[in-house]
């Protein structure tokens, strides 16, 4: 298998038409062509697991797959970023199983990609309605490793795709159960739902504020451009191993300081049930590190909520300072920064016309997501890949990003 793409280096540059003509190339005429996006998150970062809200909105750069139901019972799915054919049953071993361990071995294919798609397909088997085989020839262009959410940009464009072909009449928030379980059963990730979520419902122009104690949704208009902003990720290159370990250990402080709280409001569930003054309140009570952790949650959440009515308002500036303070809150509070994210948005803060910057995502390296002025992006990106560069010898990868729409057909 060639690797043409890892982590640091951005995929293809695939279109609706380079991807029709592969698949003409290999498999013939008569394919519908499908995408589905990556995405960025403006605000909200930890409050999915305290059931708070985030703010995530799909971008232009996704998953394309052209794709055309197949004859017998085998599929032949192409990568085309990996230069990988594998022919495959989709219906897999015993129907109903959900987990890997409990499907014939054989089954499941070893390549990691076709793990994706194989797993859609068992998950919406396991839930009585049959994918048919087809063939597929599909690409993407997600930058790997930036934190935009590439594999459940992939289980959309197959889920959604699937979907309309075989009439399967699944809703888009099904679709998105679909990949989170596809993550947990088939590839051994144990993520949210915000990934899948926002790949199938986003809309151009809008970001979805999505709670994820109930996960209603709403829309808030965005965007940046109409406006004289930039929306822009610079890649810090550094990814800290730790992320793991680190990640459950906040998760747990953060359960402490629920369970110290619900000690006197049995009422209280989760860090989105607890209101500042009830954190101060029970201060006392709780080990240093837990009253920090909490409070950068806490904070979030209202801060998110505050930020919405900013996006009504159009007030980007506002908007933006919010972003620095999340920022400071997931260095500061809850410790999940890196010197090379910090010496970034350190740089975006004493620049004029750089409204908000705050590293995306759970922490430990990745991107920082800015909102510049149009007027001074130029300038503000070069000193940032010259300043870092010199500070760290690599300099960092930029990547713009569009608000675009969620999974959608496109012929
Ligand atoms: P991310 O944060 O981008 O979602 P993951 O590690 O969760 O990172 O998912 C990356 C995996 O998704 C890749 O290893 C690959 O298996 C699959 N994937 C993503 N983009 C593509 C692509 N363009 N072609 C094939 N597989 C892809
Ligand atoms: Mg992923």
């Amino acid at each position: 298998m060639t690797n043409k793409i890892s982590a640091g280096s951005t995929a293809g540059n695939i279109t609706a038409e380079s991807i029709g003509h592969e698949f003409e190339r290999r498999y013939g005429a008569g394919a519908s062509v499908y995408t589905a996006p990556g995405r960025v998150n403006l605000i909200g970062e930890h409050t999915d697991y305290n059931m708070g809200f985030v703010l995530p909105a799909a971008v232009d750069k996704g998953i394309m797959v052209a794709i055309r139901p197949a004859a017998g019972p085998l599929s032949r799915i192409y990568s085309v970023d990996y230069d990988s054919e594998i022919t495959l049953d989709l219906h897999g071993g015993e129907s109903g199983s959900t987990k890997s361990g409990s499907t014939k071995s054989g089954d499941v294919p070893n390549d990691q990609w076709a793990k994706y798609i194989y797993g859609v397909a068992q998950e919406m088997a396991t839930r009585g309605r049959s994918v048919g085989a087809v063939d597929a020839v599909f690409g993407g262009n997600v930058p790997l490793g930036a934190g935009m959410s590439s594999s459940a940009a992939l289980e959309s464009a197959f889920g959604f795709a699937f979907n309309e072909m075989f009439g399967l009449g699944f809703t888009l928030a099904e679709l998105a159960v679909i990949g989170q379980m596809t993550e947990h059963n088939w590839v051994g990730v144990r993520c949210g739902i915000m990934d899948q979520f926002i790949s199938l419902h986003g809309r151009a122009g809008q970001v979805l504020k999505l709670d994820c104690r109930t996960l209603e949704f709403e829309y808030k208009p965005f965007s940046p451009a109409e406006h004289g902003y930039r929306l822009v990720l610079v890649d810090s290159m550094v990814k800290h191993n730790l992320s793991g370990g680190e990640y459950n250990e906040r998760r747990e402080q953060c359960e402490e300081g629920v369970r110290i709280v619900a000690a006197h409001h049995p009422e209280v569930q989760s860090l989105r049930d607890v209101s500042p003054e009830m954190l101060e309140r029970y201060r006392g009570e709780m080990p240093e590190l837990v009253y920090r952790r909490c409070r950068y949650v806490v904070e979030e959440i209202a801060r998110l909520v505050d930020g919405c009515d900013d996006l009504d308002a159009g007030r980007y500036e506002e908007f933006g300072a919010r972003m620095f303070e999340t920022h400071r809150g997931l260095s500061q509070l809850f410790n999940v920064s890196t010197p090379e994210l910090d010496f970034i948005v350190d740089l975006a803060r004493s620049t004029e016309g750089v409204a908000g910057a705050r590293l995306m995502g759970g922490g430990f390296g990745g991107c920082v997501l800015h909102l510049i002025r149009c007027s001074v992006a130029d300038a503000y990106l070069a000193d940032v890949q010259a300043k870092f560069g010199a500070e760290f010898g690599l300099v960092p990868r930029i990547i713009e990003v569009v608000i675009s729409d969620g999974a959608r057909r496109l012929v």
